[in-house]
């Protein structure tokens, strides 16, 4: 028996020792000294690219930032010429999942599956260096993946961790738990805080009383509550005290036509006020200024709403190279049927809900970007998240805006700004390159060649490589 365990020991350790090594292949410099020159920057506070700009890392942080020829090298410094590629800070993304939903049939219930593997190398190689998770399925398998990413034993961004999903009753997700009532939530804050867990997610059935309770258990905690509601409006979560609100509007339940309080009303009734809503009315304009006064945030999550509306793009097929072969037929499947015959109504709540977040953004909310990966599977960890940069710039913001939005934004949601978010000195060296100018294309943002985080650099392709054929598996 004794000899059974430590074998079981010494397999576990040489697993964990091959994990680390498998870590250092896709590092490209670890260098204590290092010197970016000639790089085109945008630097994440939405201020003008500047150009043929040198920055220098010292221990993982950025030491100095000025134009190439006002810059002195240190001595023993590694040198990156980067001429004609820009640097970008390191995107901070708010709703994120470690987890993919997929089935094997369209009559397999819904199933979600941890890609403890694929998920952070995409985040990673795709220049996500920090996430906040939008809500946990397995919670163990999250805190386990932050510690060995925190140890460099796994490849991937600076987690910051939201609990099991805060549900009422019913809900339609056999794995998440149904909250009992006030005390329960409660009690779940508590116990997850106590575990790790820095922001809790109120989900759409949750009733008021046990979501007031769960916001207030938060914040004595000094902790952050999000939630994707509905049988809360997002006035009533305001009024609650939460402090962000996922998907945009797309799950605003406020200008549903005889909605009962306190209950989630069907898809099509949400549609249909979907249909009716014009986006420049007065009622439309008060609650935006209403979230704004409250210090709502608002997550932009579009391409996971694209993949439902006619007349988009397919994945690409680097996109589709990462699906196992289940995913990939499953997602072809359901492509096919949504861009099939319609009725056109996708598309025109589509191009309202870009307007409404346009809108929140210009009245000066505080606008953050995730992938949320979830859905028929069409939204990859990742890639995805670099569509929603692309998708931002498709409602009216600049590329420029639309990056401080996916990083800097987001950093200040989390509180982390002063360490994270921008390149500024003094700040970690979360860094991409990409070859090309996204200032000009957006679309460059995808021609990532590599990634720092804390100054060590990471091959955004070798990552990529490494994943292919397992996202829906692991
Ligand atoms: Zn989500």
């Amino acid at each position: 028996m004794k000899l059974t365990l430590s074998r079981l020991a010494v397999a576990l350790l040489s697993a964990v020792g091959a994990a680390a090594q498998d870590a250092d292949s896709v590092i490209t410099t670890r260098a204590p000294l290092l010197a970016l020159t000639h790089a085109k920057l945008i630097d994440g506070r939405g201020t003008a690219p500047r150009d043929d700009q040198t920055i220098i890392v010292r221990a993982g942080r950025i030491a100095e930032i000025g134009a190439t020829s006002a810059v002195a090298i240190p001595t023993g410094a590694q040198t990156l010429d980067l001429t004609g590629k820009t640097v970008l800070p390191g995107l901070v993304m708010l709703h994120e999942h470690l987890y993919f939903t997929s089935r094997a049939s369209t009559t397999a219930p819904f199933h979600v599956n941890e890609m403890d593997f694929s998920f952070p190398r995409l985040y990673l190689a795709c220049g996500l260096t920090s996430v906040r998770t939008g809500g946990s399925i397995e919670p163990y398998t999250d805190l386990e993946l932050k510690m060995r990413i925190n140890r460099g034993v796994l490849p991937g961004p600076k987690l910051h961790l939201t609990a099991p999903y805060l549900e009422g009753f019913p809900s339609a997700i056999a794995q998440l738990h149904n909250v009992d009532d006030p005390a329960d939530a409660v009690r779940l804050v508590n116990f997850w805080a106590d575990k790790g867990f820095t922001s809790f997610k109120l989900y759409m059935h949750l009733a008021a009383d046990s979501a007031r309770a769960a916001i207030e258990a938060a914040h004595a905690r000094g902790l952050k509550v999000t939630g994707h509601i509905g049988a809360l409006t997002y006035r009533e979560a305001a009024e609650l005290g939460i402090d962000n609100l996922e998907h945009g509007f797309y799950a605003a339940t406020d200008f549903v036509r005889g909605k009962k309080s306190g209950e989630l009303p069907q898809p099509a009734a949400v549609a249909g006020s979907q249909d009716e809503l014009d986006v420049n009315a007065p009622a439309v304009a008060a609650l935006i200024q209403f979230l704004i006064d409250r210090h709502v945030a608002l997550t932009s999550t579009l391409p996971v709403f694209e993949a439902s509306v006619p007349g988009r793009p397919i994945l690409t097929a680097r996109e589709l190279d990462c699906l196992a072969a289940p995913a990939r037929e499953n997602y072809l499947r359901t492509w096919a049927r949504v861009n099939g015959p319609n009725d056109g109504r996708a598309v025109a709540t589509w191009r309202k809900m870009l307007a409404l977040e346009k809108k929140f953004f210009d009245a000066g909310g505080l606008l953050v970007a995730g992938t949320d990966p979830t859905g028929y599977g069409a939204t990859i960890a990742g890639h995805g998240s670099l569509r929603e940069v692309e998708l931002l710039v498709e409602a009216g913001l600049t590329p420029v805006a639309a990056i401080q939005v996916a990083s800097y934004n987001g950093a200040r949601w989390l509180g982390v700004e002063k360490d994270v978010g921008s390149i500024e000195p003094g700040k970690a060296a979360d860094l991409v390159v990409v070859a090309g100018d996204p200032a000009k294309t957006i679309a460059d943002i995808r021609q990532i060649e590599t990634v720092f985080k804390d100054g060590v650099g990471y091959d955004a392709k070798k990552l990529l490589d490494s994943v292919k054929g397992h996202v829906g598996i692991q």
